[in-house]
């Protein structure tokens, strides 16, 4: 069969629009309906550790209650695989976005971020950050971060080492079901509309 053939087929099957070509509309659904229903992680908590260290813990709880398990999943799957990470960021607020976008710029320090308030991924509940670990000593740079990477992307999250404009290794996060294959820049618009809407972020 050929590829615009199926992709009607499976538009059918959705019951969208069919027209033989797979924009947002269609890899949204084929990802809502295919995808999504796998919610939990691809693999499960082994033993008694269903929390994280009380710190990464922390931080976990400001995601959203389906990234969760995923945060959890890729602490323990890294140190099944012997190397130590700790969630050392998670959800920022608005405020507290701007806040680090005027660090390097108008205030103190270098600068760490290219995005303002309602423009990281870390605004809505969806994304998170890793830090390597050896014992208590935080390695700002390490080769371990690209095999958490490939443990990360295991567990079905996207990774920041496969961005192409800002690479950024320690970053994780689990794209909403809607976005499908919209780029981050429309996806964080919707997520902000929604936000502005007072509606919940799924
Ligand atoms: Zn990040």
């Amino acid at each position: 069969m050929k590829t615009e053939a199926m992709i009607r087929a499976v538009q059918r099957k959705l019951g969208i629009d069919v027209d033989g070509k797979a924009g947002p509309q269609t890899w949204g659904a084929i990802y809502q309906t295919i995808v999504r229903p796998q919610t939990a992680p691809k693999v499960a908590f082994t033993g008694p550790r269903d929390e994280a260290n009380a710190k990464s813990e922390l931080l976990i709880a400001t995601l959203l209650p389906h990234v969760r398990p995923y945060a959890r999943a890729l602490y323990f799957k890294a140190r099944d695989n012997g190397i130590t990470i700790n969630i050392i960021s998670g959800t920022r607020t608005y405020a507290e976005q701007d806040a680090l976008y005027a660090q390097g710029r108008t205030t103190a320090g270098d600068i760490v971020t290219n995005a303002r308030g309602g423009h990281s991924n870390h605004n809505f509940g969806i994304a998170f950050d890793i830090g390597v670990f050896s014992g208590n000593r935080y390695l700002p740079e390490s080769p371990l971060y690209k095999a958490v990477g490939a443990l990360g992307m295991e567990l079905g999250l996207e990774w920041g080492g496969n961005w192409t404009s800002i690479v950024d290794q320690p970053h994780f996060q689990l794209r909403p079901a809607w976005a499908g294959d919209m780029t981050d820049r429309a996806m964080l618009a919707e997520l902000r509309q929604q936000t502005a809407r007072g509606e919940a972020i799924a």
